[in-house]
């Protein structure tokens, strides 16, 4: 009887240690209990979106890509910030050297604003591996301060959909996962356009974007449903009409080189 007693619990605690591995295997990542996307059949941040299908881009470059001549360089080879302050207006605080900046306490922007841009990021999470999900090399590129382009480590670390590389947070997935492995430099090239509003304050035509991540497309003219947030996704206001460029402090190491932006002036009339 002893014996059957001590078989039957063994198997009993086996049981109850593999039901733990299991759900613990098919624990969501995301959100079911966060307000719907109001254009599809998804929760933000939902679990069960589709994953972006993986491409492998081309190698990585050796050194940062010249800008054109007409760019302004927001980060270069000189270790200077001067051209970021701190979310309340201090100096950045931010470590640079060597041409490369890491991301430290609370965020920073730019002092000018703009509008209409091209933008091109390079940015490195972390070689070495810690966390997973949102924990893993998380930052962003914030477009006019409000509208986040996601920085992740989604090199096989899976996330929810809307929230990993690349991605439009919370509203977009990149249109494919074009990461490169932990430590490689990366680059987001990005081409914006401002949102517009009428005189009344409402909006006319949405912010716009589209985004190469490693030369291959992840977002093609797709419009921001609205401001970048958590489980949510606020209403436009027409302060939003210009802004500056704003790099997130997630609390992981990122680090950042070669940051240029050439405004959108339009087509020669003459
Ligand atoms: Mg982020």
């Amino acid at each position: 009887m002893a014996l059957h007693r001590h078989t039957a619990l063994s198997i009993l605690t086996i049981a109850v240690a593999a039901a733990g591995v299991i759900a613990q295997q098919k624990a969501p990542i995301g959100y079911d209990d966060t307000p719907m996307q109001p254009n599809n059949k998804w929760h933000i941040h939902d679990p069960n979106r589709p994953q972006p299908r993986v491409v492998t881009p081309g190698p990585a470059p050796a050194a940062p890509l010249p800008p054109p001549d007409d760019a302004t360089v927001l980060i270069g080879a000189r270790d200077d910030l001067s051209a970021w302050q701190m979310d309340n207006g201090s100096s950045a605080t931010w470590a640079m050297a060597n041409g490369v900046v890491s991301t430290g306490k609370g965020r920073i922007r730019t002092k000018a604003e703009f509008t209409d841009f091209q933008l091109h990021v390079e940015f490195a999470t972390p070689k070495e591996v810690k966390g997973d999900s949102q924990e893993r090399g998380n930052s962003g590129v914030f477009l006019l301060g409000v509208f986040e382009i996601q920085v992740l480590d989604s090199y096989r670390n899976r996330t929810y959909a809307d929230g990993s590389a690349g991605a439009m947070y919370g509203q977009y997935p990149p249109l494919v996962n074009a990461s490169r492995p932990p430590g490689e430099w990366q680059i987001y090239d990005i081409a914006f356009t401002a949102p517009r509003f009428t005189g009344e304050g409402r909006v006319d035509k949405p912010a716009v974007v589209t985004v190469f991540h490693n030369g291959v497309l992840v977002h093609h003219a797709t419009p921001f449903l609205g401001p970048t947030a958590h489980k949510q996704i606020p209403p436009y206001k027409a302060e939003f009409a210009k802004g500056p460029l704003a790099l997130q402090d997630h609390g992981n190491p990122i680090r950042y080189r070669n940051i240029w932006i050439r405004p959108i002036k339009g087509y020669e009339t003459e």
